[in-house]
């Protein structure tokens, strides 16, 4: 049984951790150049940094999403490496998302309210977040080739707060291994499938 307080404090502690915030940009910055070192999957031609202005919302305060685009003339193909700061379409941060849907598993709904309104995310948008957790998400090809490493099964009536609680996220080191879990969905190529 999982206690009404559960996750609060953990929570509330990684949404204003600057260093983890720093540990995501510079997670970003590999999976960066990790993709660059790739090459245009369209033509193989050379990647040149090709970042674009994207604001987070409801905690870090990052600004730019690191991105690639294909040298070669006639090509000049588009390729947004995964990214575990932003997750796909989503204007908050992607922890913002993953720890505020966990919450509403965790805590009383007067204590999300509480969370909600300190980072100023509407009610109807965590609404949304939760639906897409029990709905969208176990659905995803991503979710049905990873869900095997997970055992015993996750619960996923309590989605995302299961992962969370799998992933042992009340350190800092092993939020981030979750993050990059999910990188993989974050891509724009990879949220097609994922939008509700
Ligand atoms: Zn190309």
């Amino acid at each position: 049984m999982v206690s009404k307080h559960y996750g609060e404090s953990w929570c509330q502690k990684h949404l204003a951790d600057q260093w983890l915030f720093q540990l995501q940009e510079k997670v970003d910055a590999d999976l960066t150049e990790k993709a660059r070192s790739k090459g245009c999957l369209l033509c193989g031609g050379r990647l040149h940094r090709s970042d674009y202005g994207r604001k987070s919302r409801g905690g870090p305060q990052w600004d730019v999403r690191f991105s690639l685009c294909c040298a070669r003339e006639g090509c000049r193909r588009r390729h947004t490496p995964p990214s575990v700061r932003f997750m796909g379409r989503r204007v908050y941060a992607g922890l913002v998302v993953v720890l505020v849907s966990a919450m509403v598993h965790g805590l009383k709904p007067e204590r999300v309210r509480m969370l909600r309104e300190t980072l100023g995310i509407d009610r109807r948008t965590v609404e949304r977040w939760r639906q897409w957790w029990l709905g969208v998400f176990p659905e995803s090809s991503f979710w049905r080739e990873a869900r095997a490493r997970f055992m015993p099964p996750l619960c996923l009536k309590t989605m995302p707060l299961s992962l969370c609680e799998s992933f042992e996220v009340e350190r800092r080191d092993r939020l981030l291994d979750l993050l990059k879990f999910l990188a993989p969905i974050t891509t724009p190529t990879a949220w097609k499938e994922l939008v509700m």
